[in-house]
């Protein structure tokens, strides 16, 4: 029987027998640091020493590449054909709002200029709540659904949380959301919308982090908060590696840049390469460029000193990238984890300052026609400096993920205004 059959028949008996299993190839959590094991259940961190929980695979062989070969093999939107490759049971568990399967442009302007002939942008800020964090929030969702969970907790003021109030109300489930407690409304207000429960928690992010995992351990919560307390979050992050294979016909990017703060969508970017690799899909995984803001910088100071281990960041700091603007402080653990998954791929880490953050965000805006807030415009602005610094070259294949939308942080611009009567005044105020 050939790959596809082979697939169908396993997808369609997965319908008749939902509780065997049939199609999850994953098997179990293990950390990364005491490689102890854990069943695939709602588990923050590892329960033996505190380290990060992946989820490992026992790929079929042939089956996951019938996924990853011919797109039309799983008739699921988005990140779901990856179904086989992904953490669920069964396919009615799925929570999805049509995340995934985002578009790649080719560079009109900042490629021609810096002289790079493949340069291409992946629009993550086309996702449903306009970041990429839909991808994983999406897996998290619906693996806490699947196992009876009925609420959900996420410590953010920014992305994470209106995406995992969207998926709640979706799913039905019901979304608390813990932030300090000076936090604008503004700031939550997607999240509102959505109904979820905006927590004002007394003192800094750290306080209100520290809640919701106390809200998942004793409640049985799923935790969506940022950083890697949810390993199922990476297994979606892990898709936009599937999605590349696929847009490059089996040809793997050279290099990819990636805004990081804690960095699990770098982490989950290598993560899905090395499966392919694992795979024998491709022979090469890209080298991963994560890019910081020189504000707060914990990951580059340990790259460019060379250390095996990443500090928390204890300086106070304000960048225009607030996305990105983590100071791992009381998870720095994470911070390595990503520097680890850059240096196995021979990748790098570099800094923008804010003059560079505005300018490429508005770059990006004006002459690729791309409105992305400032924390991805650092993955474009840093190309400039990957150029100069030689580490790409003009033959290489680079992709920079665009991680969310313009229309999530309001960037004030500069234009003479100009108020007209008529159209004679029209002609002579613009032409
Ligand atoms: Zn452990």
């Amino acid at each position: 029987m050939s790959g596809l059959k082979l697939l169908l028949v396993r997808l369609a008996d997965s319908f008749k027998q939902e509780k065997e299993g049939l199609i999850m190839f994953a098997e179990k959590l293990q950390c990364i640091a005491c490689k102890s094991e854990q069943d695939l259940k709602m588990h923050n961190k590892c329960p033996v020493c505190g380290g990060i929980l992946e989820v490992k695979y026992r790929f079929d062989k042939v089956l996951a590449e019938e996924t990853l070969r011919n797109q039309e093999v799983c008739n699921l939107p988005g990140i779901w054909k990856f179904l086989a490759m992904l953490p669920l049971v069964s396919t009615k568990y799925i929570v999805s709002l049509g995340e995934g399967n985002t578009p790649v442009l080719g560079s009109k302007s900042l490629g021609p200029e810096l002289g790079l002939r493949r340069l291409f942008f992946k629009l993550e800020s086309l996702n449903p709540s306009g970041s990429f964090k839909d991808r994983g929030i999406s897996v998290a969702i619906s693996k806490a659904k699947e196992l009876g969970v009925t609420h959900v907790v996420v410590a953010s003021t920014g992305n994470a949380s209106a995406s995992t109030a969207a998926y709640a109300a979706r799913a039905g489930m019901k979304c608390v959301v813990c932030v300090p407690e000076n936090t604008s409304r503004a700031k939550v207000s997607q999240a509102m919308a959505h109904g979820a429960r905006i927590v004002l928690v007394r003192g800094d992010f750290s306080k209100s982090y520290e809640i919701a995992l106390q809200a998942s351990e004793k409640l049985g919560w799923a935790n969506t908060s940022t950083t890697f307390l949810n390993p199922y979050n990476m297994e979606g992050n892990k898709t936009v590696a599937y999605e590349l294979w696929q847009e490059f016909h089996g040809n793997v990017p050279d290099v990819i840049v990636i805004p990081v703060g804690a960095g699990p969508l770098l982490a989950g970017v290598a993560k899905g390469f090395e499966e392919l690799r694992e795979l024998g899909m491709t022979s090469t995984v890209p080298r991963l460029v994560g890019v910081q803001a020189e504000e707060c910088s914990p990951i580059f100071d340990a790259f460019d000193k060379g250390l095996e281990k990443v500090s928390q960041w204890e300086r106070p700091f304000s960048t225009l990238a607030a996305g990105v603007g983590d100071p791992l402080k009381g998870y720095s653990d994470d911070g390595t984890f990503t520097l680890d998954a850059i240096k196995r791929t021979h990748g790098t880490v570099v800094t923008l300052d804010e003059e560079e953050i505005r300018f490429s965000t508005e770059e990006m805006a004006r002459l690729e026609g791309l409105f992305i807030e400032p924390t991805s415009s650092i993955s474009a602005g840093a190309i400039r400096k990957l150029k100069e610094s030689c580490f790409i070259s003009e033959h290489d294949l680079v992709v920079s993920l665009l991680t969310g939308h313009g229309l999530k942080h309001f960037l004030p611009m500069n234009q003479k205004q100009v108020v007209i009567s008529d159209f004679k005044e029209f002609e002579l105020a613009l032409l």
